[in-house]
């Protein structure tokens, strides 16, 4: 099973996960948690570049490509032997935040990441997608209460919009793969969800 976790910044992916690998553990299932980008020390190098300020503007193919690579990467160390030992994937971000980031937020070609995904991953998509979702303006304001931001997590209150609204055009789109929270819940209730959905999940 390959669960991913979603949303813009804010959100509570962090503390899902955490409630998502306690849950399984807690049920005798094993799994392991991990992220992109990232999730082997290359792809975390991949990650460094991508995230740290740069001396010239990197551009979105450039940055698109890096994204790719190092899910490339992440994918053969980690997520298909993981899966190849029956253990859960439980991924904060995959290819559906390239859709929102680089495709809605930067406004990259959808047909272009399709391909890339199809390049890459093959046939392999996310069982289940948990997307945790809640108005950009109040998810910033928690993410601002970690500290500084990143190069990407510097950006406009309209790119995050259009990353929200990319994130939920593709929950519309692929209802069987999607789960979305409310975010804005208090805790309880989200991990009360959280918890049906996977109880659902595991079950499959
Ligand atoms: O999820 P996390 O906060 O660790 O992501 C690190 C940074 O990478 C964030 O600023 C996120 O918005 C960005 N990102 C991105 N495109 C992706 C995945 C992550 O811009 N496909």
């Amino acid at each position: 099973l390959f669960i991913t976790v979603e949303g813009s910044e804010g959100v509570g992916k962090s503390t899902c996960i955490s409630f998502i690998t306690n849950w399984l553990h807690a049920n005798g299932l094993p799994c392991i948690a991990t992220r992109e980008p990232g999730g082997t020390p290359f792809a975390e190098t991949i990650r460094n570049l991508l995230l740290a300020p740069q001396q010239e503007p990197v551009t979105d193919l450039t940055e698109l490509l890096l994204m790719f690579a190092a899910r490339a990467q992440h994918l053969e160390q980690v997520i298909k032997p993981a899966m190849a030992e029956q253990k859960i994937v439980v991924c904060d971000r995959f290819t559906d935040a390239t859709y929102a980031y680089q495709g809605g937020g930067r406004g990259g070609d959808f047909l272009q990441i399709s391909q890339l995904e199809q390049l890459v991953q093959g046939s392999l998509r996310p069982h289940a997608t948990l997307l945790l979702d809640m108005p950009v303006a109040d998810a910033l304001k928690r993410a601002a209460k970690r500290g500084a931001l990143d190069r990407i997590e510097s950006q406009t209150i309209d790119f995050f919009e259009r990353v929200r609204q990319a994130y939920l055009e593709r929950a519309k789109q692929y209802p069987e793969q999607f789960y979305l929270i409310d975010a804005s819940q208090p805790l309880a209730q989200v991990q009360q969800q959280v918890e049906q959905v996977l109880a659902k999940v595991v079950k499959q």
